[in-house]
């Protein structure tokens, strides 16, 4: 482990993350993400290059544009540094291979569509169609290998219809839009099989927790969509970083599960 590596692939997070941020607004908008620059959402003004600085410009600025003072989000920031942090994370999780670039572009798109699908509930095509052939063409060389992820973005498909069709018959409406499985199925093209299983496990897991308390509180009611993709996000980074621990956990728990009704000992 290297300091100066870290600290490099730290600092290139949050630049990333203030590229992230312009597809996090712009995408949903259908908007270009490569032109113009980056510009104040509220008054048009195209921003200077002091502006830009990741995080910095943001606390220095006080969260307000210098020439209208409208507000600008907390959601920038908090891009930038969970980019950085994701990419020293991989740092750590994979170190100086081959795979680390492969894992940094994906934790770039479980950002983007983890904040899309929660503000806009919609999962651009524009993210999910190319990762699922740039997972599979990356398993050709690398982890977890292409039959693995082959497997696993047809799965991702398979899986998740089964549990929307199950929804559909016991709630008379689906509860997965088709935007969940070409994620699922990325996420299965980058990572494989046992762990695309387990990023679904885990996702019904938060969507059920977390999800379920949300609608409890607002008191809305079950005709508020839940942002599935959004935990997908979560659930495949926590797969991803932590592989081994996470494999272990669920397999204890499968058996735990086999023990309790009796079909282990
Ligand atoms: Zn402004």
């Amino acid at each position: 482990m290297s300091v100066m590596i870290a600290a490099f692939l730290f600092v290139l997070g949050l630049i990333v993350g203030s590229f992230l941020n312009v597809c996090i607004y712009r995408l949903p908008r259908d908007e270009s993400v490569a032109w113009p620059a980056s510009r104040c959402t509220s008054c048009g003004r195209p921003l200077s290059w002091y502006e830009n600085i990741p995080v910095v410009s943001w606390a220095v600025l006080r969260g307000r544009c210098r020439t209208c003072g409208s507000r600008i989000s907390m959601q920038y920031p908090i891009v930038e540094l969970v980019t950085g942090v994701l990419f020293l994370g991989a740092y750590f999780a994979f170190g100086l291979t081959p795979l680390l670039p492969v894992r940094m572009l994906f934790a770039c798109a479980m950002v983007v569509l983890f904040a899309i699908d929660l503000e806009h509930q919609i999962l651009p095509n524009e993210i999910t169609l190319p990762g699922i052939v740039i997972g599979f063409v990356c398993a050709m060389f690398l982890p977890p290998g292409w039959r693995s992820s082959l497997i696993a973005l047809l799965a991702g498909g398979l899986f998740p219809f089964l549990v929307a069709e199950a929804y559909l018959r016991i709630r008379g409406r689906e509860g997965m839009g088709m935007g969940d499985f070409k994620m699922l199925a990325m996420v299965g093209a980058f990572l494989g099989w046992p762990l695309v299983v387990l990023t679904l496990v885990l996702a019904c897991v938060l969507g059920i927790v977390i999800g379920g308390g949300a609608l409890l509180i607002s008191r809305r009611g079950m005709e508020t969509r839940i942002p599935f993709g959004t935990f997908i996000a979560v659930a495949a980074l926590v797969c991803a970083y932590f592989e081994d621990p996470a494999m272990r956990a669920y397999e204890r728990a499968v058996l735990a599960l086999l023990v309790w009704v009796g079909l282990a000992s």
